[in-house]
């Protein structure tokens, strides 16, 4: 039975639910005397949740709810730079910032993560191209270990810094950060739509163009079939300047209050996503898109975040949950998309949501995820007899082709492919020993990989 403290928790997936014990601490606590009170059953720091898997749970353990940490220290309006508690959200920059004329420099597809989340998962968004992942734009942290609180940037502790940046939260608990936000004339997205036949029309047109853009993304029809595989809608943009708004947007250019429209309620059954309603809602979601748009206005919120404006969506794959499965490949091996595709519609396994994007060079995180090439993010609701097998296979043609998965959504991987996906992982487990020798950060994702 769960007690006051006590908390069934689990990722946005809704898988592998894990009873942990919540613990609110002021971000002035004696940090290190307080980890290692904690160290018999471990201690992992959980932001909004929004990791798909067990990255921000620790069965038997403690979990430090960082959300109440959000105060904003310092802003300073000439450079952009802004010194946050970890807890604070990208939702909650977004809002206070837009209106002096900034906005975070990068974005996953939802808003409600917390900057410890995005530090710690070195979250991307649809410029990685352009501008790297999220701590590419940190220029420095404060992280709480058991040997004490530090200071790290890349010049000073790059090796901490490094390890920390992408490292799932096991070098220590970050409090706070100081990033460099992104200057805008307004809130506002001019964007071109492409609708394409089939994956090599899509892969040729974000080859081709994709450096003429801030922001791409295509969506994936993941159960078309023969000459229309990998058929999408490719959407791509940059800010709006003031010159391009018209009419209302141009009396209130920076204003960012977007609206969550409902929360979807815990009803829905098991298997309501199937390859049926899957191949309905794909068929619909590609035909509604225009075949060429060229300069629309959109606003940033529903270019970002289009999911954001239904609270608990993930509830809608029903209480078996689902999993994300998200891969990249370095570029040359194109081949793993298409046959990933192929492979999905063979098995009749709807993907919901299936997101192909290019990502630019990697930073030095470690584990960080991005590293150049492509990737592709799929959807799969949890039910079907055969997705081990299929999840197994996808590992095996993302590992021959020298690509990896990303810890912030992975429910399964095997500690031999992670080794081999993250060749750096030995050397991140000897920095994480180095302030943590007895090891009192874990997760059940660190405790399930063996990191
Ligand atoms: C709809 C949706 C779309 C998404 N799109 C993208 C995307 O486009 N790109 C992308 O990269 N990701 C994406 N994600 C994943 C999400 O951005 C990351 O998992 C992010 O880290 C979640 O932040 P959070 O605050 O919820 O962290 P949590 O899920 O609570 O925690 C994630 C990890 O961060 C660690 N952590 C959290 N706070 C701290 C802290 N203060 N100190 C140390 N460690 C900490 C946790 O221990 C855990 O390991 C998406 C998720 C959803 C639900």
């Amino acid at each position: 039975m769960a007690t006051e403290n006590n908390k069934i928790l689990t990722g946005w997936g809704r898988t592998n639910p894990g009873m942990s014990s919540k613990l609110e601490l002021p971000i002035s606590s004696d940090w290190p005397a307080m980890l290692k009170a904690l160290s018999s059953s471990g201690v992992v720091a959980r932001g909004l949740g929004r990791s798909y898997n067990d990255a921000a749970q620790l069965s038997g353990g403690t979990f430090i709810d960082t959300t109440t940490w959000n105060q904003v220290q310092h802003f300073d309006p000439s450079s952009g730079i802004l010194q946050v508690e970890a807890g604070a959200s990208l939702d909650q920059i977004m809002r206070e910032f837009a209106d002096l004329g900034f906005f975070v420099p990068v974005t996953p597809g939802t808003r409600h993560v917390t900057i410890g989340g995005a530090i710690a998962c070195d979250v991307h968004g649809k410029n990685h191209h352009k501008d790297g992942s999220f701590t590419d734009h940190v220029l420095s942290l404060d992280l709480a270990t058991p040997s004490g609180i530090l200071t790290l940037t890349r010049e000073e502790n790059p090796q901490l810094f490094n390890a920390t940046c992408g490292g799932m939260g096991l070098t220590g608990v970050i409090l706070g950060a100081t990033i460099r936000l992104l200057r805008i004339e307004s809130v506002f997205m001019k964007v071109d739509t492409h609708r394409t036949n089939n994956l090599d029309e899509v892969m040729d047109l974000m080859e081709t163009e994709d450096d003429d853009y801030r922001y791409s993304v295509a969506w994936v029809d993941s159960l078309a079939r023969g000459s229309s595989l990998g058929r999408a809608v490719l959407t791509r943009g940059d800010h709006a300047l003031l010159s391009d708004l018209t009419g209302a947007q141009r009396k209130a250019p920076l204003e960012f209050k977007p609206k969550t429209l409902f929360s979807a309620p815990d009803i829905f059954p098991p298997g309501l996503l199937n390859s049926l309603t899957i191949k309905a809602f794909n068929e619909l979601w590609y035909q509604k898109a225009p075949k060429k748009e060229i300069g629309a206005i959109h606003h940033a919120a529903s270019f970002f975040h289009p999911l954001d404006v239904v609270d608990n969506w993930n509830r809608i794959y029903g209480p078996r949950g689902f999993v994300q499965y998200q891969f990249v490949v370095p570029f040359g091996h194109e081949n793993v998309i298409r046959s990933s595709l192929e492979l999905l519609a063979k098995n009749r396994s709807g993907s919901f949501l299936t997101v192909l994007k290019r990502f630019g060079k990697a930073n030095n995180g470690l584990i960080s995820f991005p590293m150049e090439g492509w990737t592709l993010a799929l959807d799969l609701p949890v039910g079907p007899a055969n997705l081990a097998s299929l999840f197994d296979q996808l590992d095996e043609m993302v590992i021959s082709a020298g690509g990896r998965i990303y810890l912030a959504k992975d429910a399964r991987v095997s500690k031999s492919h992670l080794k081999i996906m993250y060749p750096h992982l030995e050397e991140f487990e000897q920095i994480v020993t180095s302030v943590d020798p007895t090891r009192i950060l874990q997760s059940d994702l660190s405790r399930r990989l063996g990191i």
